[in-house]
């Protein structure tokens, strides 16, 4: 579940980030590839295969295409400030 104050770290400073694996709850990202897979110009996998944001999208069009990312993570991993 999305928790910015377990972030990865490697998240680009911005209102989308993605939960590292090491959340207190034990459930950050599983490294599925869905979102770094779908949307490569936003979303990027550490050297565990964990995502990260490293753009923040800006347009309707790049905001769309990281919400399906959102709306599609397994474990709700990725989330957003309101
Ligand atoms: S879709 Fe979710 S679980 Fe899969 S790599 Fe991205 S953040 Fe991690």
């Amino acid at each position: 579940m999305a928790n910015k104050t377990a972030a990865n770290k490697l998240n680009i400073a911005g209102a989308w980030y993605c939960t590292d694996s090491e959340d207190s709850n034990g459930e950050g990202c599983i490294a599925c590839g869905l979102c770094y897979g779908a949307a490569p110009e936003f979303f990027r996998e550490d050297d565990q295969g964990n995502a990260y944001v490293w753009k923040q999208p800006v347009t309707d069009a790049e905001i769309s295409l990281c919400q399906e990312q959102l709306d599609d993570c397994p474990v709700s991993s990725i989330g957003k400030d309101a």
